[in-house]
């Protein structure tokens, strides 16, 4: 597909959770390449293992952990100061400052009580900035007297090592929709209107208006028309790019680190691929 012509980007949404965008003239293996690289290889922080020091609990350590592990943890500030997962996998980086933050949870249920543990009570030690993002994670429910106490070690991942460190948690690109009307044919019979799951064809002031933004390509106002009245097509080199975040970095951030990620990995095969002129030379 042809895309030249000016890169355009627009923000058509943002919010603390997530960001839409229209991308024109940008290639859409690119696009999809970004989407990917937000799902897999930005980094966030997330709960490698955890110490045990005491789990009355009825909930087996390794289920209390995998709960652990699966909550976002405030990662804006960590990408900046900890080192890439790729050099913290030594059983020596535990004790690396810069690798590792350590939180802390201890709670304890009393005689009469029965207490809902919340990632609220998971407190930072090591680095205030790494902390639960929501306070209301639900862990584990303690009985009467039952207690629990531990230390959970959090480093920096990639989604694709394990999705608890997919600070994404979607990321969808999309076509864009350009809906024609053929005045000639089309009734205003209603029909389409009345089949479009997402409200975005309307008849208003004797004509059908499509809003294209709503469209999802689902192409049922095609299926119900009997004139052939109406035409779907995708708009040639535009997409939008739909990132929402867990909450561990912002969606903008999310999308910028995709591409740096992008970046490095290209770097990466560009320095390969000299050694391998080098050496045939
Ligand atoms: S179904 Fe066809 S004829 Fe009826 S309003 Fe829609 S486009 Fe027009
Ligand atoms: S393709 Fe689906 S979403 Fe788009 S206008 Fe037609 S019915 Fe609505």
């Amino acid at each position: 597909m042809n895309n030249e012509g000016k890169p355009e980007i627009k923000v058509l949404e943002k919010s603390g959770t997530h960001v839409k965008l229209h991308l024109k003239n940008i290639p859409l293996p690119l696009v999809n390449a970004v989407r990917r690289a937000a799902l897999e290889y930005v980094p966030s922080m997330a709960v490698d293992f955890i110490y045990f020091r005491t789990n009355t609990s009825v909930l087996h350590d390794e289920i209390i952990a995998h709960r652990i592990g699966l909550i976002p943890l405030s990662s804006e500030e960590a990408i900046k100061r900890y080192k890439q997962p790729e050099e913290c996998k030594e059983p020596e980086a535990e004790n690396d400052p810069e690798c590792y933050a350590i939180l802390m949870l201890e709670a304890e249920a009393g005689e009469d009580e029965v207490k809902t543990v919340y990632s609220g009570e998971l407190r930072p030690i090591t680095d205030p900035n790494v902390k639960p993002v929501t306070e209301r994670v639900p862990i584990v429910v303690l009985g009467p007297g039952q207690r629990i106490e531990l230390e959970a070690y959090a480093r920096l991942g990639r989604g694709v090592e394990h999705i608890k460190w997919s600070p994404a948690t979607v990321a969808v690109s999309t076509y864009v929709a350009d809906i024609r009307v053929s005045k000639e044919d089309c009734t205003l019979c209603g029909a389409c209107v009345r089949y479009c799951p997402t409200g975005a064809l309307r008849i208003e002031g004797g004509k059908l208006v499509a809003d294209n933004d709503k469209c999802t390509f689902c192409r049922q106002c095609v299926r119900v028309c009997e004139h052939d009245a109406i035409t779907l097509r995708a708009r040639p080199n535009e997409y939008r790019l739909y990132i929402e975040s867990s909450g561990a970095l912002k969606p903008e951030t999310i999308v910028v680190e995709a591409v740096k990620e992008i970046i490095r990995k290209l770097d990466t095969l560009l320095s390969r691929i000299e050694g391998i002129e080098e050496a045939g030379g």
